[in-house]
């Protein structure tokens, strides 16, 4: 039987006798070598897919512990304000383990896929006319008065879980890669690696730690410009945040680890979600296109060491966003005519 996070990792996380074994398989996620983007980049890349996990997201990791927790200190319910992957997390961990779930999220900003998850897990789901900044305010209010449980990456328990995937960087290498690169939104998972990274040190599990690369996007880069973004645009929704909560724990990350928070347009972001699924077979989110854009921004300048060993996150599922890939897609398609010449001729581009 597979295991989780939490059993896999029960000596470095917070859980004692009492946390539930709560799992739907997250984790153990696969480290893939990308051919393509190493020789683009004079280095070792490696793609870790992180769309992989149960609902589609590195979310699970967070969410299993927080929802775990949520079960031990005996609530009912939980809830988040959500960009698309939290909720779906939130909905399906919530399901299992038998608590309700409330959502909130930024109607008409949360990709198809992720919302007929948090729908299907049976979550109740309440958009707002407001972004992802705004929907978290009225959480965390909410979270003040009623007795729910906010799952949201305040709740210290998501970066727990999710520092989960740094311990099985390095026991895939054997020791730590150069640089993580990985996108940015509300900041919660360049702070979580971070934090796994210098915990596996401090355990002797490896004799060095990476450079932090986080990149958001141009439209969302609170943390590049030094200031909230009041109205954050970006058609990679998942980073479509002006205020990240956890802002002060990733500039910790970039200035401990001696690393970067860059930022990358949209269209820089859409070239590397084309060339991941062209070159590399591997269908990520928009958002997680974004760690590629921003190494490749790098190296335009140079910035990254020859040969060095890389691992980009890739966040989310492309199966998430169907209407972001079907863009692609210049024009509608068109039926041909049932027969073998029209075939031929469409496939050649002949007459026959
Ligand atoms: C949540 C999410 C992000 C952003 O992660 P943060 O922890 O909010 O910085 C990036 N990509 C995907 C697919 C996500 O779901």
């Amino acid at each position: 039987m597979t295991i989780g996070i939490i059993e896999r990792y029960y000596d470095y996380l917070p859980v004692t006798d009492k946390t539930p074994m709560l799992s739907l398989g997250e984790g153990n996620t696969p480290l893939v070598y990308a051919e393509h983007l190493s020789d683009a980049l004079s280095a070792h890349v490696y793609l870790k897919l992180e769309g992989l996990n149960p609902t589609g997201s590195f979310k699970d990791r967070g969410m299993v512990m927080a929802v775990a927790k949520a079960k031990e200190n005996g609530a009912d319910a939980v809830i988040c304000a959500s960009t698309g992957n939290t909720s779906a997390s939130a909905a399906a961990y919530a399901a299992k383990a038998g608590l309700n779930c409330f959502v909130v999220i930024p109607h008409g900003y949360v990709a198809a896929g992720k919302l007929a998850q948090a729908v299907l897990y049976g979550a109740k789901i309440i958009p707002i006319e407001g972004n992802f900044d705004q929907a978290l305010e009225m959480v965390k209010v909410l979270g003040e008065h009623y007795s729910v449980e906010i799952v949201n990456s305040i709740n210290p328990y998501r970066l727990e879980g999710q520092k989960t995937a740094a311990y099985e960087i390095i026991e895939k290498f054997g020791h730590s890669p150069h640089i993580v690169a990985l996108p940015v939104g509300n900041a919660g998972n360049i702070s979580a690696y971070w934090l796994g990274f210098k915990e596996a040190h401090e355990h002797q599990l490896c004799q060095s730690v990476p450079k932090m690369w986080g990149f958001q996007a141009e439209g969302a880069a609170a943390i590049v410009r030094n200031r909230k973004i009041s109205n954050p645009e970006t058609f990679a929704t998942a980073i479509r945040i002006g205020d990240p909560a956890s802002w002060k724990l990733a500039v910790k990350a970039r200035e401990e680890s001696g690393g970067i928070i860059n930022d990358v347009t949209d269209d820089e972001i859409r070239e590397a979600y084309y060339v991941l699924a062209e070159k590399e077979g591997v269908f990520c989110e928009p958002a997680s296109a974004a760690a590629i854009a921003g190494l490749y921004k790098q190296a335009k300048v140079g910035e990254i060491p020859k040969d060095s060993t890389i691992v980009a996150i890739l966040t989310g599922n492309g199966l998430k966003d169907p209407d972001s890939a079907m863009q692609k897609n210049s024009e509608p398609f068109k039926p041909i005519q049932a027969t073998e010449e029209e075939l031929v001729k469409n496939i050649f581009e002949v007459e026959v």
